[in-house]
Order: C-alpha cells, then structure tokens, then sequence
C-alpha cells in the first residue's frame, strides 16, 4: 500500500561540489545510507525486505551522484526521514555536492546532474500530479508568520538554490549553479 505523494523535495548531500561520492567499493546510495546509519535513521523491516535490502537507514528515495547515475534508496510511497514534518507523503531527492571549499558558489551541479534530476521530475510529476516540487529550504517553518519563508528562516540552504526560480526558467541546466570542471 502507498500513500499518495503530495511533496516531492530536493536536497543536496552538503559535500564538495562536483566530487562524487561513488567510491571504489561502494555507490553514493551505499554512503549516505552509512550518513543515516550513524544519525539513527532506520527503514522499517518490512520496507527494506521487499526493496533495496542492502540499504537498511538512508532517508532519501532518489541519489543523484555527480555522473548522473540515478539510484533508489527509499521505496516511492515508503515514509523517508529527509525533511522534519513532510516525511510523509513526499518523496526526497539528494543531489550529491551543494558545499564549495572556497566558501562561495554553493549548490554547483554538473550538467548530467541537472539533466538527471529533470527527467526524474518529470517521471515522477506524471505519476504523482498532485505532487509539489520544492527545496528543503523551502519548508522551513515559517517563523515570523508572515506566510513567506524567507531567507532569514531557512534551517540550511539545502539544496542551495532556489527550485521554484529553476523550474519557473523552463531551462534543463541551471547555467547559475552549474559546476563547471
Ligand atoms: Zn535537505
């Protein structure tokens, strides 16, 4: 049984942009399930049976390491732990990068990163229409009550660019926060 999916948002892993976090023994998917491992995360038995058993805490239902390479973590319908107060009914996306060493340029993508992440919003927008896209930043509780979440109120930057203004251009490849090498 799947809940219906109403949010789907997009976060960043907060490492290096443009470094891939696929390893010679293990996939993107596999480190950040270690990530939620130490943090406490924990998929239920039943979920993690039937589904991606060898990754048993990761939080995320999609990882997009910075080749493209697109990989499931949590089943679609299945609750994530991304995003404090819409783990239900959503579904989490993590982009690998978002941190720059120089402390500028957050939240640089490379090209098949973006074209990834585009073609998997538009699967996953026409299975799930009634689907929101958004950042995580763009959940954070809206302090002053003002009914605009505004800088000032973001928890984190994740993802570290602004979706509504990426989605709004029409354009596949943010040219603003693409990494170049
Ligand atoms: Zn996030």
């Amino acid at each position: 049984m799947s809940l219906p999916i109403l949010k789907i948002v997009i976060h960043c892993s907060a490492t290096q942009n443009g470094k891939q976090l696929r390893n010679k023994t293990e996939t993107a998917a596999q480190v950040i399930d270690h990530w939620h491992q130490q943090r406490g995360f924990q998929r239920q038995s039943w979920a993690y049976r039937t589904f991606n058993p060898y990754l048993q805490h990761i939080g995320y239902h999609y990882v997009i390491d910075t080749d493209g390479m697109v990989e499931t973590g949590r089943k679609v319908g299945e609750t994530g732990a991304h995003v404090k107060g819409h783990n239900q009914n959503s579904i989490g996306i993590c982009l690998v990068g978002g941190i720059s060493i120089d402390g500028k340029n957050f939240g640089r993508y490379t090209a098949k990163q973006w074209q990834a992440l585009h073609r998997l919003l538009c699967e996953l927008e026409s299975q799930h229409p009634s689907a929101k896209i958004c950042g995580h930043r763009d959940l954070s509780p809206d302090l002053n009550g003002d009914g605009t979440i505004t800088p000032n109120e973001w928890l984190k930057d994740c993802p570290c660019f602004d979706v509504w203004a990426w989605l709004d251009s029409g354009e596949v490849i943010n040219t603003d926060h693409l990494f170049n090498d």
